[in-house]
């Protein structure tokens, strides 16, 4: 029988709208043509322009309907001009994260065949990892309270075995998942400067416990800076990364850099319940409101929200719309002819999306 999964969608500021709507009508689309499933969308408004207007940037109403979706759907929220009182920006998927527990920031890394990026890839050879951030503690844990007095600044780094427990299953489990799916090897690395700081010793220590339960997976270690280089020399080798939260920001914003540009890249915020899915851009003020967006990462951000709720529901129909969706995209890129203007073409947000749309209904049975 055709379950139903509610989506809980913030399309947000700046360009959130204008990559929202053809995303949600890609959705929706697939939703109408499946038999195994359908999706309920639900608009929430929250973010820096409703700030502006309300004086609230999450509304209680949008929070606990958030909760009880099946899924949440988020554009960009932010707006330069609109602050805190206290002079921070407004960013409810912030907010989002810490209330619902997120702790594990999925970011792709994906280059085919045919798609421009910095580096020139060997023959044969396509970069597909995975690199996931813990979002909810590490050096971020102190954000906001670092002591400063005249002489000295001091920040806490926190590295808790309860969430680096939960961490290490999921990154395992998502090996095994992309394994399964024929997308790697089943490897993952855990990424951190044991050699130097005994907080990270003890997170790879419990890597390692995690790695035992783990068998038929191979697990291994690198450290930060060298994986930096890694990730220019030989970004190929890497199947998934796991990370603590400061050295999963940098690494992921040269994840995007090997892949063109933020215009490609999605992300996920997962915990053991909610999920929130978005691209790794944000609001982009500037080229808002003259549908120039380009709507590809919110649609991969989209296609990764199938994946897990078809994972997480046992809902084959729903891993199978997620990668249709994601290799027509990756299609459309590497044809080259409806690009937006930052990954060199002239297409404005609705040809780019529709040209996606189109490969997804031509696949249709
Ligand atoms: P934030 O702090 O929320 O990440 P930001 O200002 O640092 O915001 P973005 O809003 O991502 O970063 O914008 C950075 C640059 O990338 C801008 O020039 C913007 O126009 C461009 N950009 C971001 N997203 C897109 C997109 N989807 N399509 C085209 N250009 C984009």
């Amino acid at each position: 029988m055709s379950k139903t999964f509610e989506i809980a969608v913030f399309a947000g500021d700046g360009i959130g709208p204008e990559i929202t709507d053809p995303t949600v009508k890609i959705l929706r689309a697939m939703s109408d043509a499946s038999n195994e499933y359908s999706l309920n969308f639900q608009d929430l408004p929250a973010g820096a322009a409703h700030y502006a207007a309300t004086g609230e940037s999450l509304p209680k109403d949008s929070m606990d309907a958030a909760r009880q979706a099946d899924a949440i759907l988020l554009s960009a929220m932010g707006l330069p001009d609109v602050r805190y009182a206290d002079g921070t920006e407004i960013s409810p998927q912030i907010d989002l994260r810490k209330e619902l527990t997120l702790f594990a920031g999925v970011r792709p890394v994906t280059v085919r065949e045919g798609q421009r990026g910095p580096l020139s890839l060997p023959k044969g050879k396509e970069i597909d990892f995975v690199l996931i951030r813990e979002s909810t503690e590490g050096l971020f844990y102190s954000q906001g309270c670092g002591e400063i007095t005249n002489d000295e600044a001091r920040e806490t780094l926190l590295i808790t075995r309860d969430i680096s427990e939960k961490l290490f299953k999921f990154a395992f489990e998502l090996a095994g998942n992309r394994k399964k799916a024929g997308r790697g090897p089943g490897r993952v690395t855990c990424v951190d400067k044991a050699n130097v700081f005994r907080a990270f010793a003890f997170f790879r220590e419990l890597f390692d416990q995690e790695a035992l339960r783990n068998p038929d997976l191979v697990a291994d270690h690198a450290y930060v800076d060298a994986t930096a280089l890694w990730m220019v020399q030989k970004p190929w080798d890497f199947d998934v990364l796991v990370t603590e939260n400061m050295f999963g920001d940098i690494l992921s914003d040269l994840g995007a850099g090997l892949m063109g540009g933020l215009g490609l890249a999605p992300s996920a915020d997962i915990g053991l319940e909610h999920a929130v899915f978005q691209p790794c851009h944000g609001s982009a003020p500037d080229i808002a409101g003259h549908g120039l967006a380009n709507p590809f990462a919110m649609i991969l951000s989209a296609a990764m929200m199938l994946d897990w709720l078809g994972i997480k529901h046992s809902n084959e129909a729903l891993v199978a719309d997620g990668n249709r969706l994601r290799e027509a995209v990756e299609r459309v890129v590497a044809r080259g002819k409806t690009l937006t203007r930052d990954l060199g073409g002239t297409s404005g947000t609705d040809d780019a999306a529709a040209a996606v749309q189109a490969l997804v209904a031509m696949e249709t049975v």
